[in-house]
C-alpha cells in the first residue's frame, strides 16, 4: 500500500492515515466551541486533548500573550531569566502542595516526566547511593518519548520500541476491592534497594482508559514510599488544573509529592509549557561547586517568555474563587448528566472524578485498537461533537465554560451511540 494519492504531506499524531486521511480543518476556537472550515460549530468535549481549561481563546490569556510577544519573545534560559518565568515559579509554589520548593521548566508533559526521572536519579547519584529502578502503576501513561514510554504501560503503543525501553517494576492498578494488592506490591517494590522512585498519575489514569481510584489509596502509596525513602513522583500533567475537582489531585489525599509534573492546562491550553517541581533537598544534592553535579537538562525553548506569560495569566485565574466555583459547578453538571446512565445496561461502568466522566460501553469489542473507537469518533463528528473514545470507553472532559445545553447535546449523542452499538453490534 502506498500513500501517493495523499493530499497533505503532514504526518499526524496517533493517526492511521490509511484508515483516516481526511482531517477536520479548524479555523477558529471560542469558549467550548470549534469552528470548521466547512462552516460547522463543533463542541469540544475533550478540551482538545485535555489541555483547554477555561475555554478556547480565553481573553485574559490571549491579552497576556499579545503583550508579551511585543516585549520579549525568547531568551536563552541558561544564565538568563525573565519576569514571566519568575512570576510563574512563585505562583506555582504558592498553589502546589507544601514541601515543593524548586521549579524546572520544559515544554511538554513528556519532557516534564523525563526531567522528573533525571532529578530522581540525580538525587540518588549525588548522595552517593546510586539507585536507578523506577516503580510504575499498571495501565499508566506518562508520554511518548523513550523514557516516558518506559515508565508507561507496555502494549500496542510501545511494542515496536520495546528494545529501547528500560525495565521497571509494575504494581497492579488499584481496582475497586483490589486496593490492598496494589499496596502490598508497592511495599515489596520499595524494599528493593535499587528502587529510586515511584511515578503515578494521582486519582485518574488518563490514557490508560480514564481509570479512577480513591484518594485514600494515593495517600497510602505516598506513606509507603516515604517510609522507605523512595521518591514519590506525581504526574499531574492531566489531573492538574481542576480536572479532579480540586486544583491538583494530590490535594484530595493531602499528599505532598517529592517531585511533581504539571503541563497540559498550565497555560490554559494556549501554548506548550511544563514545569517539574521538586523538594529543596533534591535541588540541594545538585547544588555544589562541583560542576559534575549540574542538572544536565535543557530544551531550546525552556521557559519561553510568551508561554510563561500565558501561564501567569492562567495562574492568576486560579487565584480567583470564581474559577474554583466554576469547576465545582461543572463537576455537578457532569454528575447530573451521567446519573441516568448509571444503571443503564448498555454500559459496563459509568464513573466520574471531578469534571471528568467515563462511560464504558458494554461490547465484545474492547481495547484501544478495537474498531469501535474510530467508528464512535466518526459518529460523534457527524453530530458536530469532538469526542475521541479510548476503545469502548467514552469520556467527557469539557472546558469549564461548557453549558448544560452543550452537555445535553453531548450525552444525547452518547445515548444514541450506545443504541446504535446495541442494534448492530458495530455502530
Ligand atoms: C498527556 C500526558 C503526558 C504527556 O504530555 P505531552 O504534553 O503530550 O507530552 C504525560 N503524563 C500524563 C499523565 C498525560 O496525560
Amino acid at each position: 500500500m502506498t500513500s501517493g494519492q495523499r493530499k497533505s504531506p503532514i504526518w499526524h499524531p496517533f493517526t492511521q492515515h490509511a484508515l483516516q486521511d481526511e482531517m477536520t480543518k479548524i479555523v477558529r476556537g471560542e469558549g467550548a466551541y470549534l469552528y470548521s472550515a466547512d462552516g460547522r460549530r463543533i463542541i469540544d468535549a475533550i478540551a482538545s486533548w485535555w489541555v483547554v481549561t477555561h475555554g478556547h481563546c480565553h481573553p485574559p490569556i490571549v491579552r497576556a500573550i499579545q503583550q508579551q510577544a511585543e516585549r520579549l519573545n525568547q531568551i536563552i534560559f541558561a544564565g538568563h531569566t525573565h519576569e514571566p518565568a519568575e512570576e510563574v515559579a512563585t505562583a506555582m509554589l504558592k498553589l502546589a502542595p507544601p514541601g515543593l520548593d524548586y521549579v524546572f521548566f520544559s515544554d511538554s508533559g513528556s519532557t516534564s516526566v523525563e526531567v522528573a526521572l533525571k532529578m530522581a536519579l540525580g538525587y540518588w547519584h549525588n548522595i552517593g547511593k546510586p539507585r536507578s529502578r523506577i516503580i510504575v502503576m499498571q495501565h499508566s501513561y506518562h508520554g511518548d518519548t523513550i523514557g516516558a514510554m518506559s515508565v508507561g504501560a507496555r502494549g500496542v503503543f510501545t511494542a515496536t520500541y520495546s528494545p529501547l525501553l528500560f525495565d521497571v517494576i509494575t504494581v497492579p492498578f488499584p481496582s475497586a476491592g483490589q486496593e490492598q494488592a496494589t499496596l502490598d506490591a508497592l511495599e515489596a517494590a520499595v524494599r528493593d534497594e535499587n528502587s529510586a522512585a515511584f511515578i503515578v498519575e494521582p486519582l485518574i489514569l488518563g490514557a490508560g482508559g480514564m481509570l479512577m481510584y480513591p484518594s485514600w489509596v494515593l495517600k497510602e502509596m505516598k506513606r509507603i514510599c516515604e517510609a522507605s525513602n523512595v521518591l514519590f513522583i506525581a504526574d499531574e500533567v492531566m489531573t492538574g488544573w481542576g480536572r479532579t475537582g480540586t486544583l491538583f489531585a494530590c490535594e484530595q489525599a493531602e499528599v505532598s509529592p517529592d517531585i511533581a509534573c504539571y503541563s497540559k492546562g498550565l497555560t490554559g491550553g494556549s501554548l506548550p509549557l511544563a514545569v517539574t517541581l521538586c523538594r529543596a533537598d533534591i535541588f540541594d544534592t545538585h547544588f555544589s561547586k562541583d560542576r559534575t553535579r549540574t542538572f544536565f537538562h535543557s530544551s531550546s525553548y525552556t521557559a519561553n517568555p510568551i508561554a510563561c506569560a500565558a501561564a501567569k495569566a492562567n495562574l492568576d485565574l486560579w487565584l480567583d474563587p470564581e474559577t474554583r466555583a466554576r469547576v465545582a459547578s461543572v463537576a455537578a453538571m457532569q454528575e447530573q448528566a451521567i446519573a441516568p446512565f448509571r444503571a443503564d445496561i448498555r454500559f459496563k461502568d459509568v464513573r466520574r472524578t471531578g469534571t471528568i466522566t467515563a462511560l464504558e460501553l458494554e461490547t465484545r469489542d474492547s481495547g484501544y485498537l478495537a474498531g469501535i473507537g474510530p467508528k464512535l469518533q466518526a459518529f460523534f463528528n457527524e453530530r458536530n461533537l469532538l469526542l475521541r473514545p479510548l476503545g469502548n470507553t467514552i469520556y467527557v472532559m469539557p472546558p469549564y465554560c461548557v453549558t448544560t445545553e452543550d452537555l445535553d447535546e453531548i450525552y444525547g449523542a452518547i445515548g444514541d451511540a450506545a443504541d446504535a452499538v446495541r442494534r448492530d453490534h458495530a455502530i
